[in-house]
């Protein structure tokens, strides 16, 4: 056996298999390591359901190419994998649903998943046995189905093999060191004692350059050996398998098979087993399960049936497929599931650590196997992945997460599975948690809370007694109207918005200046002056975007996004440590828990801070004199000190007031109080999304990621090209594919575009849009998106499509909303 190797994955299931496989593709020499059998975790009792439907572009794009790569296994290996391309049906009961479909749809057409649409008389001529009178209608993939997971598993362990990949069961990893250049890992030799796997006295250990952990159930037990927060925590989930069913029997004699059909409004899937059918439930009150660890008594095991949870699941089958009412119980599984709070798997590097990559929490692992190994690989031997992993990075967790915190967020993401993806859904489970002092203040306002990295944060704000869950929609929700006031008071009198959750770090030492001129593209600040910059991955695409402020010769304040807080703070502070030899020491602290920040933006947002700011010369101290655009100023509001400065994300005149988090509600009431004479208004989140998209300020997450260089973002004049930067060859060699413009849209009377949707030119899918939203300044929906280079130009007309029909679009010239910036230089 290898005891020296360049990559170590840990765990013998889908992922870990299709991990090994793809990294001996690359070319990596790679050891395979699983403590028990081959598929004996969650693997091997998966229904093997390969559902392309994903709301998400990254993994509709793992999801895609597992699909297709699945297709090609038994070529490569003499295996069959037993995947059955029966296609698969999504069955709407409601409007709503027809309608996230229709969302989900243009989510489909940017990756390039097919896609009918069908009518209930379409499917009940096809499939008599399906009740379809309370159907809307359906959306039907035809190019996946459902797979054999155990021999998928094994085919691409053959497959892995086939490329020199060393595959050893029966031994557990047990422990890590990193030397500082590589990985020492403990493992024990697994025995079997009275059918029970123990570990044996018999100990080695195998140094890696790089380790994968794909283990499962057992990440909560990684997590422990790592030092690290992993909210990986499995659910019980459970199928049952009927008897034949007569009519399904007489059926198929002349007929193919049935798709997989899902009944999404009941909440299960379907699909045929041996003349008889499997029943897939998402019930309610599944229970978390291993929450400290998997018992060692546990091994290939299932739990068992809970057939009172899913009664009411088993019953709306028999009303859709009547002739199942008559046909007995043949067969149950009740297995664990690994889930996360938001229910994508965690893969990327790990906190903190270096060449530790995870592949954990997967709760649709037997489709995300393929594509998953895939890019996983691409990020680990070229660097970064074609397609922005963000999404799934462990890091958007924070270190703050707790065990029940995991448990209780899987059992809801679990239910939801679902659960109608309404794109302003906001889940209700473990909230409150994270707070700014000002909490109950805005609440008593009527904030109406979304959730950011854990942070309650304002999306809007309503009278009295109204229901966020039922203002949801697909299209223009009851909250549409309470975002237009806002947007609105900001353009034209003043609004201030909670802003408590940005992430903030300081970066200060001998070391610093020199060390952020290279981490960034930009030109850095003067002292006292604010630059908006990037830091970029080594191949070139956007990793953060940062506000820096130069605080003092050798002092930064850098503020980057809420949601990213740890994911921005593990690029920083392993890029410094890299760094610091060669450019002295660097001090980096994540200072986001000790300030809060308010925006206050619009036209009277100076007359409003004119009534608490404490000067020698009150009535110049906010002028563009003393206090110019884009610098930084210490003030007093009141016996409040601020840190304010001149930007203002909805693009008017306006300040953040970075201010200590201790005074947060004294600075809250004064500003109030002030307010009341210029009409102060309190404004959410989704009034600044749009009228940010007004100023073609790119957002992090949407325009801006790693599958996008800040060229490609159309950021050229946030780029200094005259020094040299940390990507700066790779962003040059990359050129611009694609690139980012902002558009207007005459759209639907009743919705806009969430920024998911695809856009064409003619009849040919030009590209796609990012953000999406409503334009007060110009009554009319509004966009941003990517496109091909030489359509992005001021006046070229697309076409947006949305709700399956296409609405046309034209592409504006940057910042449509006062190109000159008049109004945030505005004097006073
Ligand atoms: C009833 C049920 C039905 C499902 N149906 C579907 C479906 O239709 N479609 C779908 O996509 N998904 C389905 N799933 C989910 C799917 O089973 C999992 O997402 C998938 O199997 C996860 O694969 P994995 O490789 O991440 O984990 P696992 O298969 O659990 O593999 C992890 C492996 O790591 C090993 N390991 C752990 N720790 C160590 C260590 N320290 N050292 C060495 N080895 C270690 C374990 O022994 C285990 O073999 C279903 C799940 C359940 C419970």
């Amino acid at each position: 056996m290898q005891t020296h190797v360049k990559a170590l994955v840990v765990g013998g299931g889908a992922v870990g298999a299709s991990v090994a496989y793809h990294l001996a593709k690359a070319g990596w020499q790679t050891t395979l390591l699983e403590r028990d059998e081959l598929t004996s975790g969650s693997t091997w009792h998966a229904a093997g359901l390969l559902p392309l439907f994903n709301m998400s572009y990254a993994t509709s794009h793992i999801h895609d190419y597992s699909v297709k790569f699945y297709k090609t296994l038994e070529e490569e290996t003499g295996l069959n994998a037993g995947f059955a391309v029966v296609g698969n049906l999504r069955m709407a009961q409601t409007d709503a649903r027809m309608d996230e479909y229709m969302l989900y749809a243009s989510t489909a057409e940017t990756v390039g998943i097919p896609y009918e649409w069908m009518t209930p008389a379409q499917i009940k001529d096809r499939w008599p046995l399906v009740r379809t009178e309370d159907l809307k209608g359906a959306i039907f993939h035809p190019t996946d189905g459902y797979i054999n997971p155990a021999d998928m598993t094994q085919a691409m362990a053959k497959g892995a093999r086939q490329r020199g990949v060393e595959i050893v069961r029966k031994v557990q990893v047990d422990g890590y060191r990193w030397t500082g250049s590589e990985w020492v890992v403990t493992c024990t030799k697994m025995v079997e004692r009275g059918g029970n796997l123990v570990a044996s006295d018999e100990q080695f250990e195998i140094t890696a350059e790089h380790v994968v952990t794909c283990t499962g159930n057992h990440a909560q037990r990684t997590a422990k050996m790592l030092g690290i927060k992993m909210p990986a925590i499995p659910v019980e989930h459970q199928f049952i398998v009927t008897e034949p069913d007569a009519a399904l029997v007489d059926y198929r004699k002349s007929n193919p098979e049935h798709p997989v059909l899902r009944d999404a409004d009941a909440k299960w899937y379907v699909r045929e087993e041996r003349g008889g059918w499997i029943l897939g439930p998402y019930e309610r009150n599944a229970p978390a399960c291993f929450e400290h660890g998997v018992p060692d008594t546990f091994r290939a095991d299932l739990f068992p049936l809970d057939l009172e949870r899913i009664e009411e699941e088993y019953m709306s089958m028999i009303h859709r497929i009547p002739s199942s009412e008559t046909v007995g119980l043949k067969d149950d599984y009740n297995g664990p599931i690994c889930y996360t709070p938001d229910g994508n798997p965690l893969v990327g590097p790990a906190p903190g650590l270096r060449n530790m990559w995870l592949a954990e929490g997967f709760s649709f692992g037997i489709t995300a196997a393929g594509g998953t190994g895939h890019y996983l690989a691409q990020m680990m031997v070229q660097g970064e992945a074609e397609i922005d992993m963000a999404s799934l990075d462990p890091k958007r967790f924070g270190s703050w997460v707790t065990t029940e915190y995991g448990a209780r967020k899987n059992e809801e993401a679990y239910e939801h599975v679902y659960i109608l993806h309404h794109p302003d859904e906001e889940r209700q489970a473990c909230r409150p948690l994270r707070t700014a002092p000002c909490y109950d203040r805005v609440k008593a306002r009527g904030a109406q809370f979304g959730c950011v990295n854990g942070w309650e944060r304002p999306n809007y704000y309503a009278p009295e007694g109204f229901d966020d869950h039922a203002a949801r929609s697909f299209r223009r929700g009851g909250w549409w109207q309470y975002a237009v006031e806002e947007a609105k008071a900001i353009r034209e009198g003043v609004g201030m918005i909670d802003a408590t959750a940005f992430t903030k770090h300081l970066v200060r030492g001998p070391g610093a200046t020199q060390f952020l001129d290279w981490f960034t593209c930009n030109k850095l600040p003067k002292v006292g002056r604010i630059n908006l910059t990037y830091a970029l991955t080594a191949n070139g695409t956007t990793r953060t975007e940062y506000t820096i402020v130069r605080l003092a010769e050798d002092e930064y304040y850098l503020i980057s996004a809420g949601a990213w807080t740890a994911y921005d703070s593990d690029y920083l502070l392993k890029a410094a440590q890299d760094k610091m030899a060669e450019f002295g020491w660097i001090d980096i602290h994540d200072i986001t828990t000790q300030w809060g920040v308010f925006a206050v933006a619009g036209p009277k947002s100076r007359d409003l801070l004119g009534k608490l700011v404490k000067d020698a010369d009150p009535a110049t101290v906010l002028s563009n004199k003393r206090f110019p655009w884009l610098s930084m100023r210490n003030i007093e509001l009141g016996m409040c000190p601020v840190r304010a400065v001149r930007v203002a994300y909805t693009g008017e005149l306006g300040w953040e007031l970075h201010h200590p988090i201790e005074m947060q509600n004294y600075l809250f009431d004064q500003l109030m109080a002030a307010g009341e004479d210029v009409g102060l208004k309190l404004v959410g989140a989704r009034a600044q999304n749009w009228l940010r998209q007004e100023k073609s300020y790119r957002a992090f997450g949407n325009e801006l990621g790693r599958d996008a260089t800040p060229m490609e973002a159309d950021l050229p004049r946030f780029i200094d090209m005259s020094k040299d930067f940390h990507g700066k060859a790779a962003m040059e060699a990359t050129g611009v594919r694609s690139k980012c413009c902002t558009l207007l849209i005459d759209g639907p009377t009743d919705a806009d575009p969430w920024g998911r949707e695809a856009l064409y030119d003619g009849d040919t899918k030009v590209g796609r849009l990012t953000s999406g939203g409503y334009s007060v300044a110009f009554g009319k929906s509004i966009g941003m998106g990517y496109v091909r280079p030489d359509l992005a130009v001021e006046g070229t007309r697309l076409k947006v499509r949305m709700f399956n029909e296409l609405w046309d679009a034209t592409v504006t010239c940057d910042s449509p909303y006062d190109p000159t910036n008049a109004a945030i230089r505005k004097d006073g």
